[in-house]
């Protein structure tokens, strides 16, 4: 038996609510976890899994829920943080009872958590949670395909990260190693062609998306997998997998900057965040940098404009700016400064609300 303790944890991190719920119809067995509602509705995707455990599921809810708060909150939006995830095999449960179900025990939230697709849910299974409940994004035929504004967002925070280090976002005289040409590391490097960037190198283990890359820019020099680490380039971008920065990567790296649209790159968030602060090395958080397709499905909520959406997603330039700064003034490394600027916009938000003004 383990110890874990839902309510402590919920105490120590400041949890507003979980909430499990069952359908014994259609199988459906899951927990929404909302962590902190002070900006606005928690939004946070439904991810289906098939979680070893109960306790597994929840303690991966809960993480993923904060994780939601600060991103939201970094990035500037009306938006807390809160998850969901669906205990079950991906192969078997699915069915349009199944996500109607969801969608009830979403709507039963009243627009307090807002669902989108996550891991191992799509597009198609968020129109069935959209027939029971208005409080989902995502959707086929709105904001669209989120993979592309993330790289726009990663491709603003690279140029945020040229201009700390080098004073200027010259891409002509700038070097770069890609990790990962899938969804969102495609887009970069289009951007980084584009840009006219100096030298591109990439790497990647999917045939395809090798092939595709290098019949569409031959330029875009591939490399093996194990190599990309250690290239003497400007900007190492990991756009592939999460805990890539590690005791064995970081003393590879040459690269004065890390940026790219990877989720948990950091395998030990302080340990490693320190590691490349030590090296010198400017590493631009991941969850402010790859904000990009969250500020464009936020804009769903606001009736969808593709330019309104794309202004703010080239926020995220200066908002890194700011994160870089603080880490130097308080002499922190970047992704603790990133969780500084998220929790201080909470903080001022909530303070500025404490007087009652009737609207
Ligand atoms: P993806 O699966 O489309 O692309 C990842 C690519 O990396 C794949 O082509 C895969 O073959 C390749 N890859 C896997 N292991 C590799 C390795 N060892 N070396 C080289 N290449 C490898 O995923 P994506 O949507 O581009 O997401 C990439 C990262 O960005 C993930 O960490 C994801 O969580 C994060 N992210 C994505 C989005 C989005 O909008 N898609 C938003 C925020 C964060």
């Amino acid at each position: 038996m383990s110890d874990f303790k839902v309510f402590d944890y919920m105490e120590k991190h400041r949890y507003e609510q979980v909430v499990y719920f069952h359908d014994k119809t259609t199988g459906l067995k899951g927990i929404t976890c909302i962590h902190n509602t002070t900006l606005g509705p928690a939004l946070g995707g439904t991810r289906l899994w098939n979680y070893a455990s109960e306790e597994e599921a929840v303690v991966d809810c809960l993480r993923l829920a904060r994780g939601m708060t600060y991103k939201a909150a970094a990035a500037g939006l009306n938006l807390g943080g809160g998850k969901t995830v669906l205990i079950g095999d991906p192969d078997k449960v699915k069915s349009e009872g199944y996500f109607r179900a969801l969608g009830r025990y979403v709507q039963s939230l009243n627009g307090r958590y807002i669902t989108a697709e996550d891991v191992n849910t799509s597009t198609k299974d968020m129109d069935f949670v959209s027939m029971e409940t208005d409080h989902v994004v995502g959707l086929e035929g709105k904001s669209g395909n989120p993979s592309p504004m993330t790289a726009l967002g990663a491709f603003h925070g690279i140029r945020a990260s040229l201009m700390h280090v080098f004073g200027d976002v010259d891409f002509t005289q700038r070097t770069f190693a890609v990790q990962g040409a899938g969804q969102t590391g495609y887009y970069l490097i289009n951007k980084l062609v584009e840009m006219k960037a100096k030298k591109i190198y990439f790497t990647e283990i999917n045939e395809k998306h090798i092939a595709r890359l290098q019949k569409e820019h031959p330029e875009v020099e591939f490399v093996q997998p194990k190599d990309i680490y250690g290239l003497d380039v400007d900007v190492f971008s990991p756009c592939a997998l999460g805990g890539v920065l590690n005791d064995d990567t970081i003393p590879q790296i040459k690269a004065p900057i890390i940026a790219g649209t990877a989720n948990n790159v950091l395998l030990e968030e302080d340990i490693h965040g320190n590691m490349i602060k030590d090296k010198k090395i400017l590493y631009a958080p991941d969850f402010v940098i790859n904000a990009g397709g969250l500020i464009n499905v936020y804009h769903e909520l606001k009736g969808y404009n593709i330019g309104r959406a794309t202004r703010d997603i080239e926020k995220i330039y200066d908002r890194l700016l700011e994160i870089f700064k603080i880490a130097e003034r308080e002499n922190i490394h970047t992704q603790l400064a990133a969780k500084v600027f998220a929790k201080k916009r909470i903080e001022t938000i909530n303070n500025i609300q404490d007087n009652y003004i009737k609207r």
